[in-house]
Order: structure tokens, then C-alpha cells, then sequence
């Protein structure tokens, strides 16, 4: 029989479909203690199979002292790729408190044969590269950053988040159309989202995964040019791109 205190403790910050596959393979497992945290930017996050906490920690600082508050005794970043903040802070909290920290991250996706991408560092890179003719736009970069594409209102946007954005935000993108929806998305239904709002560009993050990755697809198939963020630089911590690649990092770091 395990004792409590066989228990690993361990913080995974998440917001992502990786950290909800982490969550559920430790719901399985009693030799962990496990805390998934989430930003709290999601109005109605799916629920979870372990104990949540939600909302920030007060930056790095903040996070070292969760960490040592709660004698966590592993860190896994499992945040989307674009949190950039919240990465760095994760490694220089680590740092701070000797927590050894291990990043789940999903690769970006790779330019294919047929694929017509435009490569841009950030959103207003992004917004500049759709032209200055006014286009019909599939925007799939989140509601957060819709206001950087109010340098480019010409355009006829199809903004798909899942809450609803901002009312400023809207306003400043006269000419569009709202679709709330959560991924994962199907190919058959990105082929005909292309095809019934007319689109011309495809705007999106290089996010990776497979939950939304059928978009790139469906604008390859017919040839339309993706304006595409490539992700930031990530801080030097390892990296793993899988639920077992995590719990092979996690368990020398078990505490005797
Ligand atoms: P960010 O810019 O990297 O972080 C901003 C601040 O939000 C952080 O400094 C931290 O606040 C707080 N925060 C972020 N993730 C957190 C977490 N998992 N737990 C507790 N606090 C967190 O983050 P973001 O890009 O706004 O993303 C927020 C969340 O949405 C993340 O969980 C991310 O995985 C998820 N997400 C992001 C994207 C995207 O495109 N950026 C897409 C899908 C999902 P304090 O400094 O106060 O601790």
C-alpha cells in the first residue's frame, strides 16, 4: 500500500488538449499529486479529472512561491506554444526554487508539398500580409488578438473563437462574420467552411497538433495562400511531445 507521502507532487500548467491528456492519464495514477493550472481566460473550460486552480500566480515570483508553498516536486509546462509569458516564467520559477521542470509541447506543423504559406513573426506581421486589397479571411488566432487587425479593417474577416470577443475589438473589424466553436475540427467540415464563406486567406498560428490542423489541409487542397505566426522561441528547459515521454522525465525525480 502507498503512503501519502509516496505521492509525487507535481503542478502542470495547462490550457491545451496536451495538458487535458495529462490530467487524464494522472487521474489514473495514485502515486502522484497532481494540480492542473489554468489561466482562466476560457469563460467555460471542459472540466477536468484532478484538482484545478485557476487564474495567474502573480509572475515568476508568484509561481516560486506556489511552488514552494504547495513542496511541489516537478514542474510540466504543458501551456500552449504562443503562452509565451507564462513559459518563461515556469523555467525561471523552476530555477528560483531547484524544481526540476519538463515542457509537453506539441511540434509545429511542417510546410508540406502544395502548401501556399506566408511565414510572419506576430499578428501584425500577420495582418500586413493579407494585402491590401480587401479579402474574404478565415481568422483562427484567437479572440484575444483580434484588435491587431484593426490596421487592416478592409477585409471581409470569418472570426472563429470560442467565446465571444471583445466589443471593441469587433468594432475596429467592421466586415465580419462570428463562428463560436471549440476544436477538434474535421476535414470534411473545414472544406466546407472554406467553400460557403467564400474564403480567400487563411489566417492562423503555427499551433500544431491535430485538433486543428485540418484548416491547412482544406487550404491546400484549393490552393489558398495561409498567412501562418510561426511560434516564439521557447526557454531552455527539455522538451517531450508525449504523455509517456512526461511520466518517463517525471519519475527520477521522485523524491525518496
Ligand atoms: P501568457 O501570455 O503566456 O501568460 C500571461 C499570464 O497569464 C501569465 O503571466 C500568468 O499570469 C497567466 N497564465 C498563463 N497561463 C497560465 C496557467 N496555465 N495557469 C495560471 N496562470 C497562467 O498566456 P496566454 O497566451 O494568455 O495563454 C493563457 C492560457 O491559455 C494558457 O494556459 C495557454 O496554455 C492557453 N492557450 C493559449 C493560446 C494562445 O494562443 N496564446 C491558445 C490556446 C490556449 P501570472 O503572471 O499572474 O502568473
Amino acid at each position: 500500500m502507498r503512503l501519502p507521502e509516496d505521492e509525487m507532487r507535481i503542478l502542470v500548467l495547462g490550457g491545451t488538449t496536451e495538458a487535458s491528456r495529462l490530467a487524464k492519464a494522472l487521474a489514473s495514477r495514485s502515486d502522484f499529486e497532481p494540480t492542473l493550472s489554468l489561466a482562466g481566460r476560457t469563460h467555460d473550460p471542459a472540466a477536468q479529472p484532478i484538482p484545478t486552480r485557476i487564474g495567474g500566480f502573480g509572475g515568476a515570483e508568484g509561481l516560486a512561491d506556489w511552488l514552494r508553498e504547495h513542496r511541489i516536486e516537478a514542474l510540466i509546462d504543458a501551456t500552449h506554444p504562443f503562452a509565451a509569458q507564462i513559459s518563461r516564467n515556469a523555467a525561471e520559477a523552476a530555477l528560483a526554487t531547484g524544481t526540476p521542470i519538463v515542457a509537453f509541447v506539441r511540434p509545429a506543423w511542417m510546410r508540406e508539398a502544395g502548401d501556399d504559406w506566408r511565414e510572419v513573426a506576430d499578428l501584425d506581421e500577420a495582418a500586413a500580409a493579407i494585402g491590401a486589397a480587401p479579402r474574404r479571411v478565415l481568422l483562427t488566432t484567437g479572440r484575444l488578438g483580434l484588435g491587431h487587425f484593426a490596421t487592416a479593417p478592409q477585409h471581409h474577416y470569418v472570426i472563429r473563437t470560442i467565446d465571444p470577443p471583445d466589443a471593441g475589438d469587433l468594432a475596429s473589424l467592421p466586415d465580419h462574420t462570428l463562428i463560436f466553436d471549440r476544436g477538434p475540427f474535421d476535414l470534411e467540415s473545414e472544406r466546407g467552411l472554406l467553400a460557403r464563406e467564400r474564403i480567400e486567406v487563411v489566417v492562423t498560428k503555427n499551433s500544431g497538433g491535430a485538433a486543428t490542423r485540418p484548416k491547412i489541409v482544406a487550404a491546400r487542397e484549393v490552393g489558398l495562400p495561409v498567412v501562418i505566426v510561426q511560434p516564439p522561441r521557447r526557454p531552455d528547459v527539455p522538451q517531450v511531445h508525449s504523455v509517456e515521454a512526461v511520466f518517463a522525465m517525471l519519475e527520477p525525480w521522485r523524491r525518496g
